[in-house]
């Protein structure tokens, strides 16, 4: 989504799009559109679901409106800085995430984080402070007071919420943990994974994880604890790619080749007598072409406006445009070593609210993976705005690297202007699962329910993380294979 005027466009060339014509269907009898699925947006969901229905024998057709694939994924390269423009690193959370970057062959360049990067900061006072990672880390850590240490023993024995009930994730935080570790911990992390504020955000929509250990374990620290028993120890690692995440769209399109039609602006769907009707605007022209199922991998606002035709009901996507995506910026700044007093041992540090700061928080880019800055140099990226400061997102270039050079310097020490920057506006960034969500997952659901062959995911429904949308876009193809092959169409 962000212009990248380095970014490989590899084997899909815009001459393609001209080439391009329905598959020779060998099927007489069946009609055209017989296993042809449309799958509209090239962002992470979508090309995880084409990929997985093409080896499941299906033919899917990737309509993508920009001329770049990977929707949120995609970085500069210049230099010898990079930026990665919007997700910086993939958590492998699941089985299922990791048995799919083996599959489509990334297994073996795979880069974890750098050991350094345990280590997170938050900041208190002021001041850099590193985020308790053991027992005994906590009871010794300047982060928080003793009387928040204390209270955090007792509960084990506060009684979990009705499993029905909406709570905010501060209020879930507060009546679990106690205020200081909202403050010190729950709300920088919202901050720096959806940009977003704890007081909106549902716990159930928002950390279903966190949700579930209190449901199951009737505690936090008892669930923590089964679980670890369970893994024996936390295996879930932080990696990217040598060439950053970038490597993971191209490897999920590259055999589905011409089948990925860039630039390719999806207009409108319709349920007809031959199937589903794809309307689409490619180069000033528009085309349509009709196909067995559907999946729409698309960003909410763009599905609440997105004409359904022949649905009853369809116009309740209408309330999608409902769902908030706060603005974030991200700013990266390049420095020489020496200009920065900070070791930088660690992940990054996140700002809570309350320290009254004008960044959300920084990574320390070239720390957590090799390729980020030429030697002798180290590269940060700082998220700017969100549900908490908006407004500054709006800011222009010059406005916004004097914001962050300024919380840099005094967080940081970073002393004097960066040598290298870099500015990418996420206007819609991340849709917040706010309370009352599950109005908006309960029209799509009805949505779908009387659409038989359209199915819909992505970060708006299944969650906002990569390994998330990975996940959705198995559970798409394997909706739209079942439902192609059941009815036969
Ligand atoms: C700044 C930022 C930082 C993030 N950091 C992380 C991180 O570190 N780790 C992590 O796991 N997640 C992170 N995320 C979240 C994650 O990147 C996204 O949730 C995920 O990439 C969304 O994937 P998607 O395929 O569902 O949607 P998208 O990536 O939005 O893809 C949707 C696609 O649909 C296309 N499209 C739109 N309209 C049309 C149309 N009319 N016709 C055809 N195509 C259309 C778009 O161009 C886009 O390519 C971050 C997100 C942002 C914005």
């Amino acid at each position: 989504m962000g212009s990248n005027p380095t970014r490989p466009t590899t084997f899909i060339q815009p001459k393609d799009f001209c080439l391009l014509s329905t598959p020779p269907n060998l099927l007489s009898s069946r009609p055209p559109s017989a296993g042809r699925i449309a799958v509209l947006g090239a962002g992470i969901t979508g090309l995880t679901a084409a990929w997985r229905l093409q080896r499941a024998g299906f033919a899917p057709i990737v309509f993508e409106r920009s001329t770049q694939l990977g929707g949120a994924i995609g970085a500069i390269t210049r230099e010898g800085w990079r930026h990665e423009l919007g997700p910086n690193s993939l958590l492998e959370g699941s089985a299922e995430v990791a048995a799919l970057i083996d599959d489509v062959g990334l297994g073996g360049r795979r880069i974890y984080a750098a050991p350094a990067a345990k280590q997170r900061y938050i900041v208190r006072g002021g001041r850099l402070v590193a985020m308790p990672g053991s027992p005994w880390a906590f009871i010794g850590t300047s982060l928080f007071s003793w009387r928040a240490k204390l209270a955090l023993l007792g509960e084990p024995w506060r009684r979990p919420s009705p499993a029905d009930a909406e709570e905010s994730v501060a209020d879930f935080v507060v009546r679990r943990l106690g205020r200081e570790f909202l403050d010190y911990a729950i709300n920088p992390l919202v901050g720096g994974v959806y940009a977003g504020d704890p007081m909106l955000l549902s716990v159930r929509q928002a950390f279903p994880k966190l949700h579930a250990l209190e449901q199951t374990h009737g505690s936090l620290l008892r669930g923590t604890w089964a679980r670890r028993k369970i893994r024996g120890g936390p295996k879930e690692r932080i990696f990217s790619f040598p060439d950053g995440l970038e490597d993971l769209p191209f490897a999920l399109a590259r055999p589905l080749g011409a089948a990925v039609r860039l630039g390719h602006r999806v207009l409108g769907v319709a349920r007809g007598e031959e199937g589903w009707r794809v309307e689409f605007e490619r180069g000033g022209g528009r085309g349509g072409e009709t196909f067995a199922a559907v999946v729409v991998a698309l960003p909410a606002g763009v599905i609440a406006a997105l004409p359904v035709e022949n649905i009853p009901g369809a116009e309740r996507l209408a309330a999608l445009s409902e769902i908030e995506h706060p603005p974030v910026v991200s700013v990266f700044t390049g420095y020489m070593r020496a200009q920065v007093r900070h070791p930088l041992d660690g992940f990054g540090v996140l700002v809570p609210q309350v320290e009254r700061r004008q960044i959300l928080g920084t990574l320390f880019s070239s720390t957590l993976f090799p390729g980020r800055a030429p030697a002798g140099h180290v590269a940060l990226t700082t998220f700017v705005g969100g549900t908490r400061d908006p407004q500054l997102a709006g800011l222009d270039d010059p406005a916004l690297l004097r914001v962050v050079q300024g919380e840099l310097a005094s967080l940081l020490g970073a002393s004097g202007a960066p040598v290298f920057t870099h500015v990418q506006r996420w206007p819609r960034a991340i849709p917040q699962y706010t309370l009352g969500y599950q109005r908006f997952k309960d029209v799509v659901t009805a949505v779908e329910a009387s659409a038989p062959g359209f199915f819909i995911g992505g970060n708006c429904r299944d969650g906002i993380s990569l390994a998330n949308c990975m996940e959705a876009g198995r559970r798409l193809a394997d909706a739209a294979a079942k439902y192609v092959a059941r009815e036969g169409v």
